[in-house]
């Protein structure tokens, strides 16, 4: 158990178990991009652990870049805007790899991938760590999981709460 704050939190995924399914993960990607060279966009600031170690597991050659998305309520309108930031690459034409942390009620998802189509992208894949199938309101299913998780918080390995336990090693769920 860990605590983060006022919350507690009990071990949900171990090491052993994502450092073994990113080398599955990262076996199915080289497997479909096997003759391109992919623009991998990793969506920052939770994706940044799973970003190094998906990566350095794959032995396809990919250019990589930062995002981040910035989330912000629209005046006069319901719901969220989102825009990307960060981004310096020409993405027209490229086939495009984006590696999210979780994808929850798959909003930000839906959003990344309008943005990205505007801009002319031959072709986009996602790769999403976790992904709450429960949790889903919109948009497609990543085409790369590493676990669907049950709707409930989890902290770790990249993944925060206000900011903190992202260094830790293994997952953690809200207890
Ligand atoms: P979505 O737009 O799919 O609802 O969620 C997008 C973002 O919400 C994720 O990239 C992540 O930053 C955050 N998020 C959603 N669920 C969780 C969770 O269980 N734990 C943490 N730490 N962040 C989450």
């Amino acid at each position: 158990m860990v605590k983060i704050l006022d919350k507690e939190f009990i071990p949900f995924i171990s090491a052993d178990e994502i450092s073994k399914r990113i080398s599955e993960l990262a076996g199915e990607i080289n497997n479909y991009y096997q003759d391109k060279e992919p623009l991998v966009v990793s969506v920052l600031n939770g994706s940044f652990i799973f970003t190094a170690d998906l990566i350095r597991s794959m032995d396809i050659p990919v250019e990589l870049t930062f995002i981040r998305v910035a989330s912000y309520e629209a005046l006069k309108t319901t719901g969220k805007v989102r825009e990307i930031l960060g981004l310096k690459e020409n993405v027209f034409g490229r086939d495009l790899l984006i590696l999210e942390d979780i994808v929850d009620t798959g909003n930000t998802l839906e959003h990344l991938l309008d943005a990205f189509k505007d801009l002319g992208t031959k072709s986009i894949k996602v790769a999403s760590l976790l992904h709450k199938p429960d949790a889903q309101e919109k948009g497609n299913k990543p085409d790369f999981v590493g676990f669907e998780i049950p709707n409930k918080f989890v902290v770790g390995y990249g993944l925060d709460y206000e900011g903190k336990g992202r260094e830790l090693k293994e997952i953690y769920q809200l207890a």
